[in-house]
């Protein structure tokens, strides 16, 4: 097998010898560009993924189709959420017109740059840290879900954000922003697998019975940022709160305040890491699967539950194990080995520490010159740190390139196609909050910037 290190050399030497079948990316990095595969024949300058040039495998096939095939398919798509179950009502994106499909690379760069120099300040792009490259390049600024979320909220001035990430990052956006203001996802298959592991119908269903057996108000809701809308609103109602991987610990001190267990969705990852950090045995995490009687659980392990954890995750963060910890420390003694939470809890056990995307920033920002750092988070965003930072080593913990399934779907074309719609005028996909659920919503994360310490 070949080692991390013998990768990271393949890395070097492959930039050296770009050849024709690797087209290089602008900026000097270690990253390159998969050529497409057949039907891209016609166009052969599309670029549908980033890989690194380290002969490393990607996790699907499907990975060097371009997004618009993609999109007519049932699922979520190749990536980490391939096997993940959709929702059947998930949204869709309809066809785009073969202007954006049939472009090559330079006329879609041209057209978004014209379009977003005609548009000015009227319209914000908005980036998540863990979209590609050809997005993030765009965008006026980058960031997780709630700072770009923030941003929206601090441009009163700007009549429409596009939004590129997915799904539940767009309704908070509109959440926070003012009705005025258009928050629009440039494709809507962007969802989130995680994010729809919870449906506001099971999580209803699941605090029905939680009332049966431990009466009025039997846990504190807790939601993470990465959930619908509808899921802020039942935690904003039943005197819940939302929270992100930066503040988990801050909003479970402040549930327990109020209540004596809680109640996580929708990543049990995340809800899992931080409870044990705080000292709450496992014993007293007992997992609710939606489609069981009870969750799975018997009354007694409710009763004596501190954290009720949804049984959702994320697939790409799911990808980290411990074999990939020790593999690392074997190849390059010495390496500092940083994970998301959203890891298993045997991962970020075994990590030398965890955080949210902004930790992972800051550990990187303070390492010294030489240091090895082994980044457990979206290849995206380790690709861009590694580029950011030639005086380091950076490498995934994940030797195959397995990106966000969802992320995935925002492609240039899209980003070209929503620019020029608002250039003429008209404002697709918008995502809209409606009422009721954008005002229990807001209380839930209102609640938690006013936990913030
Ligand atoms: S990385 Fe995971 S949590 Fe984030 S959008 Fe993708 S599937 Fe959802």
């Amino acid at each position: 097998m070949t080692s991390v290190a013998e990768l990271i050399r393949g890395a070097v030497a492959s930039e050296n010898a770009a050849s024709e079948d690797v087209l290089e990316r602008s900026a000097p990095d270690s990253i390159v560009l998969e050529r497409v595969a057949p039907d891209s024949a016609k166009a052969p300058h599309r670029r549908p993924i980033v890989l690194r040039a380290t002969g490393l495998s990607s996790c699907d096939s499907g990975l060097s189709s371009d997004p618009w095939a993609i999109d007519r398919a049932p699922g979520y798509g190749p990536g980490a959420s391939v096997a993940d179950e959709i929702p059947g009502d998930a949204p869709r994106q309809a066809p785009l017109p073969a202007r954006y499909t049939e472009a090559s690379e330079e006329e879609l760069d041209r057209w978004i740059l014209e379009a977003k120099a005609t548009l000015g300040d009227r319209v914000r792009i908005l980036g998540h840290f863990y979209q590609r490259d050809e997005i993030v390049k765009y965008a006026d600024f980058v960031g997780d879900s709630f700072m770009l979320a923030q941003a929206a909220k601090g441009h009163p001035e700007a009549e429409a954000f596009v939004f590129c990430g997915v799904h539940f990052m767009a309704e908070t956006a509109d959440i926070l922003s003012t009705p005025e203001q258009a928050v629009i996802l440039p494709n809507l298959a962007a969802g989130c697998s995680m994010a729809d592991m919870a449906t506001i119908e099971q999580v209803e269903d699941c605090w029905r019975e939680l009332t049966a057996v431990l009466g009025p108000q039997p846990a504190i809701p807790v939601t993470y940022m990465n959930s619908s809308a509808a899921i802020k609103a039942f935690c904003g109602r039943n005197g819940g709160i939302v929270c992100t991987s930066s503040n988990a610990r801050t909003v479970l001190e402040w549930a327990f305040e109020r209540g004596e267990r809680v109640v996580f969705f929708p990543d049990q990852h995340l809800g899992r890491n931080t409870a044990k950090a705080m000292g709450i045995g496992e014993e007293r995490m007992p997992l609710w699967r939606p489609h069981l009687p009870l969750g799975g659980n018997d009354e007694r392990a409710l009763r004596d539950a501190k954290v009720i954890l949804w049984n959702g995750f994320c697939s790409v963060h799911k990808r980290f194990t411990v074999e990939q910890i020790d593999r690392a420390r074997a190849e390059f003694p010495g390496v500092r080995v940083i994970v998301h939470p959203e890891c298993p809890a045997a991962v970020v056990e075994a990590a030398d520490g965890n955080g949210s995307t902004e930790y992972i920033r800051r550990q990187i920002e303070e390492a010294s010159p030489g240091d090895v750092l082994a980044v457990g988070t979206e290849i995206n965003l380790v690709n861009r740190l590694q580029q950011q930072h030639p005086e380091l080593t950076i490498f995934c913990l994940d030797p195959v390139v397995c990106p966000c399934s969802t992320m995935y779907r925002i492609h240039p074309a899209y980003l070209a196609w929503t620019l020029e719609s608002l250039v003429a005028g008209e404002t697709p996909n918008r995502i809209r909050v409606s009422g009721d659920v954008a005002t229990e919503s807001r209380v839930a994360l209102e609640r938690m910037l006013a936990a913030k310490p």
